[in-house]
């Protein structure tokens, strides 16, 4: 590992100067995914700027019936906030269903959607990767993509995003708070992560001069049945194939509300805004079910090892919507 200066930030202000003042800096939450990628060398910052203990470690009410969750926050504190179970399950499932519970006691709300891809030949040193090393091509392609993307890829990169925490956020309708040099910004979470096009080094629209202080979730009395279905090779301590974030309200057998996110299938959380378009409305049943489903994934395509997502997507979101059908 290279050898890089560190500092712990104590305020906004001295974690701004820090990485303005140090160009190759990278902030630090709960170093359990950038201190694995600097151990292999595929990150390696001059700098570290920890703002693990900054003051945005709280969750609370906004005025309006929402949520303020502060980037510091830790995710076993998120997952088990009865605020946040109360008011959107489908979170708080979200996140019990990532890592181990050692690594959700160490890992940050900001560190989660910011962590980088699982694609094996990103790891690998010896491998092609556009994104650890643009314009030199992407290995996974014509190699074993079984964990990769059936939306939203390119030819330069078939990656996906391996958070749950942000499946859910995204099917929330969450906004990420952010700061910088000019102030502060919010973006949509659904726009804060990027699709790889030809340039999947760039993941987000996070320059690098500024940090996430927290995320903001409205108010959504829906969201209280929502739920969170993770499909993984193992019960437990894997990354998604396949996951799904739901929420739905039916009233007299139609869906008035209706929320969906999809995990474990592109670059980036995958709101699924055809499905949602072809459900409002809709009677609440299965076959309305299956064609919401298929109106999202008519654009998905499969690679050599992972085409089975498809039916595999397809099968988690009539599930996870005829359970929510059965409670309401
Ligand atoms: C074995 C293993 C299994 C895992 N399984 C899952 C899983 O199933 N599902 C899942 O969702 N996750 C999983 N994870 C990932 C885990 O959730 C992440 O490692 C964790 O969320 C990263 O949080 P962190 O605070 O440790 O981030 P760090 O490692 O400290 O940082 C990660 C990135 O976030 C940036 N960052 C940190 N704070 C800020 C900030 N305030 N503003 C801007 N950028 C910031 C850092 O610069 C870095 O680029 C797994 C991890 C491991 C090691
Ligand atoms: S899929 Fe993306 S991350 Fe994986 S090897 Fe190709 S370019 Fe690299």
């Amino acid at each position: 590992m290279k050898s890089f200066f560190y500092a712990r930030a104590t305020d906004l202000q001295s974690a701004l100067q820090l990485l303005s003042e140090r160009p190759n800096a990278k902030l630090l939450g709960g170093g359990t995914n950038l201190i694995d990628l600097m151990r292999e060398n595929i990150e390696q910052p001059d700098a570290l700027v920890d703002v693990s203990g900054l003051p945005l470690d709280r969750i609370e009410a906004s005025a309006d019936g929402g949520l303020v969750i502060g980037a510091a926050v830790k995710n076993t504190a998120l997952a088990l906030s009865p605020l946040v179970r109360e008011r959107y399950p489908m979170l708080a499932q979200a996140v019990l269903f990532g890592a181990s519970g050692q690594i959700r006691n160490m890992a940050t709300v900001a560190g989660n959607i910011m962590q980088r891809t699982r694609c094996l030949y990103f790891y690998d040193r010896t491998a092609s990767c556009n994104k650890r090393a643009p314009g030199t091509g992407c290995d996974a392609i014509g190699g074993f993509n079984r964990m990769h993307a059936i939306l939203g890829a390119s030819d330069s990169c078939v990656a996906t995003h391996p958070s749950d925490m942000c499946v859910a956020l995204a099917a929330l309708g969450a906004v990420v708070n952010i700061v910088g040099p000019n102030g502060e910004r919010s973006v949509p979470l659904t726009e804060f992560h990027r699709l790889p096009g030809d340039s999947p080094q760039f993941e987000t629209v996070l320059a690098p001069n500024e940090l996430i202080t927290g995320v903001a979730i409205s108010p959504i009395a829906f969201a209280r049945h929502s739920l969170y279905r993770k499909v993984r090779d193992r019960a437990s301590y894997a990354f998604a194939l396949v996951s799904v974030a739901a929420a739905m309200e039916v009233r007299e057998g139609k869906v008035c509300y209706v929320r969906l996110a999809l995990g474990g299938v592109a670059h980036k959380p995958w709101r699924a805004f055809e499905a949602e378009r072809a459900l409002t409305g809709a009677p609440a049943d299965r076959r309305v079910f299956l064609a919401a489903a298929d109106a999202e994934l008519a654009v998905a395509k499969g690679l050599t090892y992972n085409s089975f997502k498809i039916e595999l997507a397809r099968r988690v979101i009539v599930g996870a919507f005829v359970e929510l059908a059965n409670r309401s």
